[in-house]
C-alpha cells in the first residue's frame, strides 16, 4: 500500500512520492537478484545432491562388490561357503546431505564374523576360547575387557573374563588358550591394586626363561600421556610375560586416556578378531605358532599393528585420519585446501553437542554394535522402609564415624580453599599408620540426582525399591547382577550412592540412548557422536566437556531412557581416597585429613560452577562446624549432632615410613599433598618424646604453595616441628609471591630442590636415605623427577639414562615411594 502523500516511511530518506517509487524498485531489484541467488543455490544443492546419489550407488555396487570377495574368500580359505552378507556389529546408514535418504544396509565389513559367513562360524566354534584378563584401577579396564567378551560372542570367540586378582579362576603356567589382557595404570605407574599379586607372581626371579613359553597374549595398556610413566602397567607386564618366553600373537596397544582412550581402544579391539582368527587357524595346522601377524590372511596389516610402532602422538595422529568422512569420498567445488568447506551457508553452521555440521551430517556412519539387554528391574512400592545411609557393596569393612572438627586451613582470599577435617574413630576398629590413606564413601549431589529422577519422570518413584535380575535369555555374555547395586534398596539411595552419575557417557551409552530418542535429528545426533566418524565431536562435545548423563538429558529432551539403561550403563561410583594426616600416637581415637575443595566451571550454561562430588559434600558438612571466621579450630558443642560419613580402610598401602628411625627422609609434598608428612611429623615427635635416648635420622620437608599468607598450610606446626628438632630441614617455596630482588628465589618444591641438590644427593646417594613425594600427580610428580634425575646425574656424574636407572633402583627397593592424584 502507498503512504499517503507527504508522509516519510521510517528508514526511507526523502519524503517526495517519487523517491519512494525509485527506494521501492531498486528492493524490488535486490529482491529478485536475492531470488535468483537462492535459485542458483538450490540448483547448486540439487546437483550436489545428484552427485551424492551417485556416490551411493557407487559405494552400493562396492558393498555388492564386497561381499562377493567375502564369499569368495571364505570358499578359497577352505573354511566354508559363505551364504550372505549382512552387517551385524556394525551398521551402515548412508545419509545425503542433512536428510536420510531411505536407504539401508547392514553388510558386514569383517570377512571372519561368524554371521557373515555361519558355515564359518560353525566349523571354529567350541574351538575359539580365550582367556580374557583385566586389571583395572577405576573400571575403565573392565568395562573395555566386557566389550570386548560381548564383540567376542558376537564374532564366534569365547571370552573366559576374570579380574586378575582372581587367581584361583585361571592359571597361565598351565593355560593353552590364547590370553588377552587389559589393564590400566595408577597415578605413580604402578599395575592397578588388582593386578599386584599376579605381577609379585610372574616377578620372582626365580622363574625360568621359559616359563610362559606355551603362551600366546595380546596386551591392551591404559595409561593418561599427562602423568609420568604412561601406560606403565601395560608395560610392567607386557615386559615379563616377554621375558617368561610368552609370544604375542597380536601387537601390544597403549591408549591414552589423555586424547580419549578410544582413539586407540576401538581400532585394537577391531583387530583383535583377525588376529585371534589367525592365531586359531594357525595354531591348529602348526602348534609352535612363531610372533604371529595380527592381520588375517590376504588382509592389509592391521591398524595397531602399523601403529604400534610409532610414538604415541603419531599413532593419535594417524587414527584421526582414520576417522574422516567416508561418502565425500571426492573433493567438491567449494572444498578447501584443509577439507573444510567454503561455502558460507554451511560456515555458519558451526557443530556444537547438539547440532552436527557436514562432512558429519552427511557422512555414512559406523556405529558400536547396540548392547544387548541385561537387566530387569522392578520398581516396588517400599512398605514403610526408610532410606538407609549408605547402602554398603564396599568388599573392605566400612565405619561410620562422625566428624569432630573441621578447620578451614586457607585465607579467604585463597586461590582454593583447603579443609581439615578431624573423624572420630574412637568408638570403632578402625586403625592406621602414617603414610596410609582411607577411603572417603561419598554421596552423588542431592540436586543431581533430583534432576535425573526428574528427567526420567521417575520423581513419585524415588524411595520404590529395586528389585533386579538378569534377563533370562540375554545374549550378553556373562551378564551378571552388577555387584555395585544393592537388592531391594530406594531408588533415590541407588542414584545417590551407587552410580557415578557425572561419568561421561561412553559411546556404547551413546549408542543404546539413541534407541530412546523419538526425535529423528536428535537420534542421528546421538548415533554421530557414538561413531567413528563421529571420534572428534565426541572428543570435544562430550569428552572434553566433562558431559555428565544430567547434562546429555537435558541437551537431548526427546531422550527417555529407561531406568535399566542407566543401571546397565553407569559405573559404580567410586570411593575417594584421601592421606592420613595425623598420627594415631598424638591423635588417640582421631583421624586427620586434608582436602581442596574441588570446583571448575560446569558444562551446563544454567548451572555456572561445580563442586567435586567428595569434596563439594565434604564442604558442605564441614560448614556447620566451621568457625565463622575460618583459619582455627572449631567448637564441637552447641551445631547439634556431628555428621556422619562412612570411611573404608584402603587395601594396599606402600606409601609407608622407614621403621629404621636412623634413616634420612626428603619428603616433597606441596599443597594438600604435605597431609602424609604431617601425620609422619606427629608421630616422629611423639616417637622422640617416648625413647629419649635414641638418635633419629634427619628430616627434610620441601613444602610449596601460592602465597605466604593465604595457603601456607600447617604453617604453625611445620615450625614448631622444626623448633622441636622433629623436621631437620624445612625448604618452603611461593609461586605467586611478587620476586622483589631476590629473583633467584625458588617458585616450585621442583626448584628448591634443585637449590639442595648436593645435601639431597648426599643423602639419597650416599645416606640410604628414603624419598617421598605426595601430591599433584600431572605437573609436579613430573618436574619432581625431572630435577631428581639431573640432581643425581651431576652429583653423581652420571649419563641421564643411568641416572633414570639409579631412580627406577630406588623405586624397586622401596626407597622413591609415591603418592599421586589429579
Ligand atoms: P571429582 O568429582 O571426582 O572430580 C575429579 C576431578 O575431575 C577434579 O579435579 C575436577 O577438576 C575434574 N572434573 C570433574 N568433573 C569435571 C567437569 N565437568 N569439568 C571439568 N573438570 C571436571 N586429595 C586431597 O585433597 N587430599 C588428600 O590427602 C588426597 N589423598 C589422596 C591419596 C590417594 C592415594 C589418591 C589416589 C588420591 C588422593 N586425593 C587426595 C585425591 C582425592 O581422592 C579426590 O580425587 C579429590 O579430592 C577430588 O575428589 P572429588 O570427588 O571432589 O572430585
Amino acid at each position: 500500500m502507498r503512504p499517503a502523500e507527504g508522509s516519510h516511511l521510517p528508514g526511507i530518506s526523502g519524503p517526495g512520492t517519487h523517491e519512494w517509487g525509485f527506494c521501492r524498485a531498486g528492493e524490488i531489484r535486490r529482491r529478485a537478484g536475492e531470488i535468483r541467488r537462492r535459485a542458483g543455490e538450490i540448483r547448486r544443492r540439487a546437483g550436489e545432491i545428484r552427485r551424492r546419489a551417485g556416490e551411493i550407488r557407487r559405494r552400493a555396487g562396492e558393498i555388492r562388490r564386497r561381499a562377493g570377495e567375502i564369499r569368495r574368500r571364505a570358499g578359497l580359505s577352505g573354511l566354508g561357503r559363505c551364504e550372505q552378507a549382512t552387517w551385524s556389529s556394525f551398521h551402515v546408514s548412508l545419509v545425503a546431505d542433512s536428510g536420510r535418504l531411505p536407504l539401508e544396509w547392514q553388510p558386514s565389513a569383517d570377512p571372519w564374523h561368524p554371521q557373515t559367513c555361519p558355515s564359518l562360524s560353525m566349523c571354529l566354534s567350541g574351538t575359539r576360547r580365550f582367556l580374557l584378563l583385566y586389571a583395572t584401577q577405576q573400571g575403565q579396564a573392565k568395562a573395555i575387557a566386557e566389550e570386548i567378551r560381548e564383540q567376542a560372542a558376537a564374532r564366534g570367540f569365547s571370552a573366559d573374563m576374570h579380574c586378575m586378582s582372581e587367581l584361583d579362576k585361571y592359571d597361565l603356567k598351565t593355560e593353552t588358550a590364547p590370553l588377552v589382557v587389559v589393564v590400566s595404570t595408577t597415578g605413580t605407574g604402578e599395575p592397578p591394586d588388582t593386578a599386584r599379586t599376579l605381577v609379585q607372581k610372574l616377578q620372582d626371579r626365580a622363574l625360568p626363561a621359559d616359563w610362559l613359553c606355551h603362551l600366546h597374549y595380546g596386551l591392551l595398556g591404559l595409561g593418561n600421556t599427562e602423568y609420568m610413566y604412561f601406560c606403565n602397567g601395560g608395560k610392567i607386564l607386557d615386559r615379563r610375560l616377554q621375558e617368561l618366553g610368552a609370544r604375542r600373537f597380536y601387537d601390544t596397544g597403549h591408549a591414552d586416556d589423555c586424547v580419549g582412550l578410544e582413539l586407540v581402544v576401538e581400532p585394537w579391539i577391531d583387530g583383535l578378531w583377525a588376529a585371534l582368527t589367525k592365531h586359531f587357524t594357525t595354531s591348529r595346522g602348526k602348534k609352535d605358532s612363531s610372533e604371529a601377524p595380527a592381520a588375517a590372511p590376504g588382509a592389509p596389516k592391521s591398524e595397531p599393528q602399523q601403529l604400534a610402532s610409532l610414538p604415541v602422538h603419531s599413532q593419535i595422529a594417524l587414527l584421526r585420519l582414520d576417522t574422516g568422512p567416508q561418502v565425500d569420498a571426492g573433493a567438491s567445488e567449494g572444498d578447501t585446501a584443509d577439507g573444510r568447506r567454503s561455502d558460507p551457508l554451511i560456515e555458519e553452521m558451526e557443530p556444537s553437542l547438539t547440532r552436527s555440521a557436514p562432512p558429519l551430517s552427511e557422512a555414512s556412519l559406523s556405529v558400536p554394535a547396540l548392547p544387548p539387554e541385561s537387566l530387569q528391574v522392578t520398581l516396588q512400592e517400599a512398605l514403610g522402609q526408610e532410606e538407609s545411609q549408605v547402602p554398603v557393596t564396599s568388599a573392605g569393612p566400612v565405619f561410620h564415624v562422625p566428624i569432630s572438627k573441621a578447620v578451614q586451613l586457607t585465607a579467604n582470599d585463597a586461590v582454593k580453599t583447603a579443609l581439615l577435617l578431624e573423624l572420630d574413630i574412637s568408638k570403632t576398629a578402625f586403625s592406621y599408620q602414617p603414610g596410609d590413606a582411607f577411603h572417603v564413601l561419598c554421596p552423588n549431589s542431592d540436586a543431581e540426582v533430583r534432576g535425573l529422577l526428574q528427567r526420567l519422570h521417575l520423581e513419585d518413584k524415588s524411595q520404590h525399591c529395586i528389585l533386579l535380575e538378569v534377563v533370562g535369555d540375554t545374549r550378553r555374555r556373562g551378564a551378571a547382577l552388577p555387584q555395585h547395586l544393592p537388592q531391594n534398596c530406594p531408588l533415590h539411595a541407588i542414584l545417590t550412592w551407587c552410580l557415578e552419575i557425572r561419568a561421561t557417557p561412553k559411546k556404547a551409552f551413546l549408542r543404546a540412548l539413541a534407541e530412546w530418542t523419538s526425535d529423528a535429528a536428535e537420534r542421528r545426533r546421538l548415533l554421530e557422536l557414538s561413531s567413528k566418524q563421529g571420534a572428534a565431536d565426541y572428543g570435544r562435545f562430550v569428552r572434553d566437556a566433562r558431559l555428565g548423563l544430567l547434562d546429555l538429558l537435558l541437551a537431548f529432551p526427546t531422550c527417555r531412557p529407561p531406568l535399566r539403561l542407566l543401571l546397565e550403563h553407569l559405573p559404580r561410583l567410586q570411593p575417594r581416597p584421601y592421606s592420613c594426616a595425623s598420627s594415631s600416637l598424638s591423635h588417640p581415637g582421631k583421624l586427620h585429613f586434608v582436602f581442596n575443595i574441588v570446583e571448575f566451571l560446569s558444562p551446563i550454561p544454567a548451572v555456572a560452577r561445580r563442586r567435586g562430588v567428595c569434596t563439594g559434600w565434604l564442604a558442605t558438612l564441614a560448614a556447620t562446624l566451621l568457625q565463622p571466621d575460618a583459619l582455627g579450630p572449631a567448637a564441637d558443642g552447641g551445631h547439634g549432632p556431628a555428621p556422619q560419613i562412612s570411611i573404608s580402610p584402603r587395601p594396599i598401602n606402600p606409601f609407608r615410613f622407614p621403621e629404621d628411625p636412623l634413616i634420612p627422609v626428603v619428603m616433597v609434598g606441596p599443597g594438600t599433598g604435605v597431609a602424609p608428612f604431617i601425620g609422619f611429623l606427629h608421630h616422629r615427635e611423639k616417637l622422640q618424646e617416648q625413647r629419649p635416648g635414641v638418635n633419629f635420622g634427619a628430616t627434610w620437608l620441601f613444602f610449596g604453595c601460592r602465597h605466604r599468607d593465604r595457603d601456607y598450610l600447617f604453617r604453625e606446626e611445620l615450625q614448631h616441628f622444626l623448633q622441636q628438632g622433629v623436621l631437620t630441614h624445612l625448604k618452603v617455596s611461593f609461586s605467586r609471591e611478587p620476586v622483589g630482588e631476590d629473583t633467584a628465589a625458588p617458585r616450585y618444591v621442583q626448584d628448591n630442590l634443585r637449590l639442595h641438590a648436593g645435601q639431597v644427593a648426599q643423602v639419597l646417594l650416599h645416606g640410604n636415605g628414603s624419598l617421598y613425594v605426595c601430591g599433584d600427580a600431572k605437573n609436579m610428580a613430573k618436574d619432581v623427577s625431572e630435577a631428581l634425575v639431573d640432581m643425581v646425574s651431576a652429583e653423581a656424574g652420571l649419563q641421564r639414562l643411568e641416572a633414570l636407572r639409579t631412580l627406577a633402583a630406588w623405586k624397586e627397593e622401596g626407597r622413591y615411594l609415591q603418592d599421586v592424584w589429579s
